[in-house]
């Protein structure tokens, strides 16, 4: 304090302050410009990554015979899996780039779609091997500005997804529903008989991981309207084995009680992805159908993340059935006449009702067509001998029949 100016330690003090508040503003202000420049970017990275990962094929258009459309109009389409949620685009506006959104469906004649959610992706995916130490969806979640708890917790990222799903039904003005049980599941059914410019979506989970190492969490992910749950993704968890991880073992005892509990809550188990042992494993102690829902079998593409003839046998076995996926490692080739082929495989060693559509729309895949384009696959399917009875059940009747079986009641 100076001299003779008593009040100036006062005045100096409240100038300090003044000064400190002044540049915490300014340093907030610059991080939350910051902030929002990374949120753009992010969205951008994202947006740029998408156009990448999600390519469409040079099917040059989608001019499916008479036939077929007729044919396909008069299907319940279903297809049992697409990862269209993790791109961030406005899912009820037709988007220029991925696979899937409301109208593109309604284009391409779908009832219901099920849109899986990812809950950790490790850095250099690939179908022979996987560690689980790197996180790529943690990049989404702070790109898009998901909230805080989704940068630490995989069941806060499934339940923030959960929630876009039903966000985008809120403000679809019908357009989009949301079905969690048999009831909601008819009272769509019946509402699209007469207005086929509505689609269904159902919520499922790719990897376990996303009960945050606890199997009474499945409880969670049931409220947050999950569906089907398959045990693991790209790499091995505290609950199972996958197809593409490091060990690729079995079902641990946390995984048994994991699948006791999907039973109880009436969740789908889904094998996509899952190890032999794995799959071997669950079909052994199955009790209610289980599916393969985006997957390709050994007869047409020979690899790792395809099934055996022995595997397709099993989850028929249970009352299941698989989809069958719409990209080159699935079907092993790239145009439509593939898919055809690999559902013709599929139905030669199981039969047409245990075969549905599993497309992997918007899974980091390159397909022929979006799906707008899904009546080429009914026009594949006649090319390939099927009758329309045999149509209709591929399309979307198994997949109906399943669900009629294993959603809870409402
Ligand atoms: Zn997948």
């Amino acid at each position: 304090m100076r001299p003779g100016a008593p009040d100036s330690g006062r005045v100096g003090r409240s100038h300090r302050r003044w000064g400190r508040l002044r540049a915490l503003a300014t340093a907030l202000l610059v991080a939350g410009i910051a902030a929002a420049l990374a949120r753009a970017g992010g969205r951008a990275l994202i947006a740029r990554s998408e156009r990448r990962l999600n390519p469409v094929g040079s099917t040059p258009q989608y001019r499916p015979s008479d036939r077929a459309r007729e044919i396909h109009a008069r299907s319940t389409v279903v297809d049992l899996h697409a990862d269209s949620l993790l791109w961030g685009r406005d899912l009820l506006k037709r988007g220029t780039r991925g696979h899937v959104d409301v109208p593109r469906l309604v284009e391409g004649g779908v009832a219901i779609q099920v849109f899986a959610v990812t809950t950790k992706v490790p850095r250099n995916l690939n179908i022979v091997r996987n560690d689980d130490r790197t996180d790529d969806i943690l990049l989404v979640a702070i790109g898009r500005g998901w909230p805080r708890a989704t940068w630490r917790s995989l069941l806060a990222r499934a339940e923030h997804q959960a929630r876009r799903l039903q966000g985008f039904a809120d403000r679809s003005g019908g357009r989009l529903t949301v079905i969690r049980s048999r009831t909601d599941l008819e009272a769509f059914l019946a509402r699209r008989a007469a207005d086929p410019g509505i689609v269904g979506g159902l919520l499922a989970i790719e990897g376990a991981h996303a009960v945050d190492g606890d199997p009474a969490n499945v409880d969670r992910l049931s409220a947050a309207g999950y569906r089907m749950v398959a045990p693991t993704h790209f790499f091995d968890n505290p609950f199972a084995g996958s197809a593409h991880g490091v060990e690729q073992g079995g079902l641990t005892p946390l995984g048994r009680e994991l699948i006791g509990r999907l039973d109880g809550a009436s969740i789908i188990v889904d094998l996509a992805h899952a190890s032999a042992r794995t799959i071997d494993d669950v079909l052994a102690i199955a009790t209610r159908p289980v599916v393969a829902s985006h997957t390709g079998v050994r007869g047409t593409a020979d690899n790792a993340r395809n099934l055996s003839d022995d595997q397709l046998r099993g989850i028929a076995a249970t009352g299941g059935m698989v989809g069958i996926g719409f990209w080159p490692t699935a079907t092993g080739g790239e145009d439509v006449s593939s898919i055809g082929r690999a559902i013709a495989y599929a139905a030669g060693v199981i039969g047409v009702e245990h075969v549905g559509l599993g497309s992997d729309f918007d899974g980091a895949v390159p397909v022929p067509f979006d799906a707008s384009g899904l009546a080429l696959v009914t026009e594949s399917l006649l090319a390939h001998g099927f009758d329309e009875a045999a149509i209709g059940q591929i399309m979307g009747g198994n997949a109906i029949d399943l669900l009629r079986r294993c959603l809870p009641a409402g």
